[in-house]
C-alpha cells in the first residue's frame, strides 16, 4: 500500500513512533505510522487509528479509581469492592488478594 503525503506529494515511508498522542494526555509508546521524507508529516491509516482507540481506551478504563469509606469489622478495616468492579475483576467472596502498600499513599489490591 503506498501513501503519499498530502501535503507534498511524496510517498510516505513506514515509521514507528516512540510516543504518540491519540488523546491529550494519555501518550501511547511504539506507534506504528506512516512519515513523509520531505515534510515530515505523519499519516496513520483507518487500522492503526482503531488501534490506537482501543489502546486509549484501554489506559483510560485503568485511570479512574473509586471512593470508598473504610468501615470497621471485628476490629479490622473494612474496604467494599464495588459491585461492578468486583464482577469486572471475577472476585468472589473468600478469594485471596493482595495488599501491595504504595509508599505514604495506600495500597493496590491485587487478586492472589
Ligand atoms: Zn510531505
Amino acid at each position: 500500500m503506498k501513501i503519499t503525503c498530502l501535503k507534498c506529494n511524496e510517498v510516505m515511508k513506514k515509521t514507528r513512533l516512540d510516543k504518540y498522542e491519540y488523546v491529550e494526555g494519555t501518550p501511547l509508546f511504539d506507534v506504528p505510522g506512516y512519515q513523509c521524507p520531505r515534510c515530515g508529516e505523519f499519516f496513520f491509516t483507518e487500522d492503526i487509528v482503531d488501534t490506537m482507540e482501543e489502546r486509549t481506551a484501554e489506559i483510560r478504563r485503568h485511570e479512574f479509581g473509586f471512593k470508598r469509606r473504610l468501615t470497621t469489622s471485628g476490629g479490622g478495616l473494612v474496604v467494599r469492592v464495588p459491585p461492578d468492579l468486583a464482577q469486572d475483576l471475577k472476585l468472589r467472596e473468600g478469594q485471596q488478594v493482595r495488599l501491595l502498600p504504595i509508599k505514604h499513599r495506600g495500597f493496590v489490591v491485587e487478586k492472589a
